[in-house]
């Protein structure tokens, strides 16, 4: 099945994703609230971009990302291009101890000006080397890219399997709310 697009105008409370047959990847509201709201809607409008920070679950392999950091004021950014300063690893860092060692790193995210976005090879080497050479749990790193309709997410393993990943549910509907 392709992965099916999100379409960034409703808010659902969470996205969940699917990894492998075993892992599931949990994008809670906030963290996708605190993406959308950098979405490059206006020509000025520069990308922005930071670090995915969340939990692995202790009773299953899922993983959730729960916040995420937003633009420092040491990051260059440009309409087509971002350059994530090492603040981010500070705030990542600053939330770690704050959560007694519970939040985690699990990749990072950036905005496209452009509707359905796909990865540059800028990306994918930026993507590589955090794969290669960050400090974080488990076999693999998550990349959300924040278009203007859409959000994707693209995971590398750090065996090197790169793919995107498909969306397997859409909580939104009042029924959802607070079901979990
Ligand atoms: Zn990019």
């Amino acid at each position: 099945m392709p992965p099916l697009p999100y379409a960034a105008g409703a808010y659902p409370v969470k996205l969940v994703y699917r990894v492998t047959p075993r892992q599931r990847l949990i994008v809670v509201e906030h963290a996708l609230k605190q993406m959308q709201a950098f979405a490059q809607h206006r020509w000025s409008s520069s990308e922005a971009g930071g670090v995915l920070l969340g939990r692995h679950l202790l009773d299953s392999r899922d993983v959730v990302v729960d916040e995420v950091s937003t633009p420092q004021s040491s990051d260059r950014r440009s309409r087509f291009s971002f350059f994530r300063s090492s603040k981010h690893e500070q705030v990542a860092r600053q939330r770690w101890l704050q959560e007694n060692s519970t939040s985690a790193y699990l990749g990072l995210w950036h905005t496209h000006p452009e509707r359905d976005p796909t990865p540059s090879g800028v990306d994918r080497r930026d993507w590589q080397q955090a794969v290669a050479g960050d400090k974080y749990e488990g076999d693999r790193l998550f990349f959300p890219i924040v278009g203007t309709d859409v959000i994707r997410i693209w995971t590398l393993s750090r065996r090197g399997t790169f793919r995107e990943l498909s969306l397997e549910k859409k909580y939104g509907d009042k029924q959802d709310r607070g079901a979990d």
